[in-house]
């Protein structure tokens, strides 16, 4: 049984758009995963905590036989392999790997919840999210072209090739 899983990327240190290309290879290596498709790299301003540079954001979808709880282990280990650091929310960081969708499963696992509690509402998931998948119901939450309409204020460029 394989599942449709979108993961988003993010990545703001030390040549972010390296290290997404450099994760999207490591993701696609993990055994049991399938890379289906890679949306354009974006451009996004930070949230939460203004003083950082930009980030460089990309959504992939893949398909997978990982249960979630593994799949997160395996992105957990790429991120850590990027030498990422936890220091405190919203910080910068060399590369943050998140479970935006996995199928239609909605959970509220306090160390994965599903879909992510806040993919909604960002428009560096939500973009790149609608280039590869532009007909998808985020489950609880709606479409995904609805949704962006309600981002407009956040500032994101889509990069070229
Ligand atoms: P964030 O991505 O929210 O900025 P982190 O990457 O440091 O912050 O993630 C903190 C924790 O979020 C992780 O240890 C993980 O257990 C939890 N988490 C909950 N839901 C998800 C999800 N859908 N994808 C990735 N991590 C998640
Ligand atoms: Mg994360």
């Amino acid at each position: 049984m394989q599942e449709h899983v979108y993961i988003g990327l993010g990545s703001n240190l030390d040549d972010p758009a390296g290290r997404l290309h450099r994760a999207i290879a490591a993701i696609a290596a993990i055994a049991g995963v399938e890379l289906r498709a890679v949306s354009s790299f974006y451009a996004s301003a930070p949230l939460g905590y203004d003083a950082q540079p930009d980030f460089v954001n990309a959504v992939v979808e893949v398909a997978t036989s990982l249960a979630p709880r593994a799949l997160l282990d395996q992105l957990q280990r790429i991120e850590q392999l990027q030498g990422r650091q936890r220091s405190f929310a919203n910080a910068p960081r060399t590369l943050d790997l998140d479970i935006v969708l996995y199928g239609g499963l909605q959970q509220s696992d306090a160390d994965l919840l599903l879909p992510h509690p806040r993919c909604h509402e960002r428009a560096f998931v939500l973009l790149p999210l609608h280039e590869i998948a532009p007909d998808y119901v985020i489950p609880g939450r709606g479409p995904v072209a609805g949704l962006i309409a309600a981002c407009g204020d956040q500032r994101i460029a889509r990069l070229g090739d």
